[in-house]
């Protein structure tokens, strides 16, 4: 893995390798597009003469073009500007969660091309492979004739081993020590990533941060059918010796809490996943092994924000004991890593309004100081996408200077 801070242009300087300083020059076209070659080279502190070199290299391989802004009447010639060619080339994004499976088809800069698609999870391996070749397949035949797909990048809800592709654990499928890259990427012909849903949204965050603050220091947490958490520290994606660092969703908030999707008692999963706030609202002990009850097994988050905003008492009251939770789980983050912004992830961002409060109490009981506990925290709405925009840059990132470059 390659860290390079897209804040310390300096080291663009002439020893330094063609292939970072292309990304370099990748990465400031992208964050500030439409941008000219004279700016360019004062972006990179390096000469005009060394930078139409490389711009016009990254011209003949089509990974940029050339264009005016479109605001005529400045006098004499009109300079033309630099912008990432997004038009043929693009990626598909897949999530894959415990219930249903995901897909989009983005351009290189993570912009959608066409609708979300999904199909119900299905957690024998070998299906799931071949339900998702099927649908890569007649995206790729879909856009045959404008564009090549680069490559398609997998999310799961579990720990991976980013170089191997394969999934260590992921408690919620019943999945250990799969192999999901080679045979989806056998199967389709393309290069496929593999990587844990949590940390790709922590990825995608870090890639789309135009303004370049915080980038350093963040963690995203994305609650769903499990807590899936990615932690960047120092610009970098936190893996640890065994590809299991930053699991934050099965550390325990207490021992004797609910069973675990991954077989433990009391993890912070078992208190804030949606199954987990569904429980509490229909009083389903979830040590029990018994079915739900019909009314349960169709009831969804959605269903149950929507009941809380029409007066439901005992809806708004499980969502607000999922938003205590969460606040103390977050502020085990905040204790443990101290990350300068929180991102959350999930369809229980739609009742952050309702829930707000009671995150921000829990956070002022636990967190060590004062200024910790009012560490920024920003919802990303289902709308946004955040795991497919994850996936979308496991293919699409690398070729910029990202800070996490697989
Ligand atoms: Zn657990």
């Amino acid at each position: 893995m390659r860290k390079i801070d897209p804040k310390r242009f300096k080291i663009a300087k002439r020893h330094t390798s063609r292939e970072i300083n292309r990304q370099i020059a990748l990465t400031l076209i992208r964050t500030h597009q439409p941008v000219s070659r004279a700016d360019l080279a004062r972006l990179m502190g390096t000469r005009r003469g060394v930078v139409s070199i490389l711009v016009n290299e990254l011209l003949a391989e089509g990974l940029i073009f050339e264009g005016a802004t479109g605001e005529g009447g400045g006098r004499g010639r009109k300079p033309t500007f630099l912008y990432i060619d997004s038009r043929e080339r693009y990626v598909i994004a897949v999530d894959v969660r415990a219930t249903r499976t995901y897909l989009m088809a983005t351009d290189l800069l993570g912009k959608p091309l066409v609708g979300v698609t999904s199909f119900a999870t299905n957690r024998t391996l070998a299906v799931l492979i071949s339900n998702l070749a099927q649908k890569i397949r007649s995206i790729v035949a879909d856009h045959q004739a404008v564009a090549t797909c680069q490559g398609v990048g997998v999310v799961v809800p579990g720990m991976t081993d980013p170089k191997s592709g394969r999934v260590l654990h992921a408690p919620t499928l019943g999945w250990r020590n799969v192999n999901l890259k080679d045979p989806l990427a056998a199967a389709i012909e393309l290069p496929v990533h593999v990587e844990n849903s949590g940390r790709a949204c922590a990825l995608a965050q870090v890639w789309a941060t135009r303004d370049h603050a915080h980038i350093g220091d963040l963690a995203f947490v994305s609650v769903s059918d499990g807590v899936g958490v990615g932690i960047v520290v120092n610009g970098e994606i936190l893996r640890g010796q065994h590809n299991i660092a930053g699991e934050f969703g099965h550390v325990p908030l207490s021992i004797d809490g609910p069973r675990c999707s991954c077989g433990a008692t009391g993890c912070w999963e078992a208190y804030v996943s949606n199954l987990a706030t569904l429980s509490r609202y229909f009083g389903r002990n979830p040590n029990e092994q018994k079915p739900m009850s019909a009314e349960m097994a169709t009831f969804t988050i959605e269903d149950l924000i929507s009941r809380a905003r029409n007066g439901d008492g005992k809806a708004l009251a499980a969502l607000q004991s999922t938003g205590r939770y969460l606040g103390l789980g977050l502020a085990s983050i905040i204790n443990a890593v101290d990350p300068g912004r929180l991102y959350i992830g999930g369809e229980i961002t739609a009742a952050w309004d309702l829930i707000e409060s009671s995150v921000k109490a829990a956070l002022a009981e636990r967190a060590l100081t004062d200024l910790a506990a009012r560490t920024e925290i920003r919802t990303v709405s289902v709308e946004e996408h955040p795991r497919l925009r994850g996936a979308a840059a496991l293919v699409a990132a690398p070729a910029f200077a990202a800070p996490m470059v697989a």
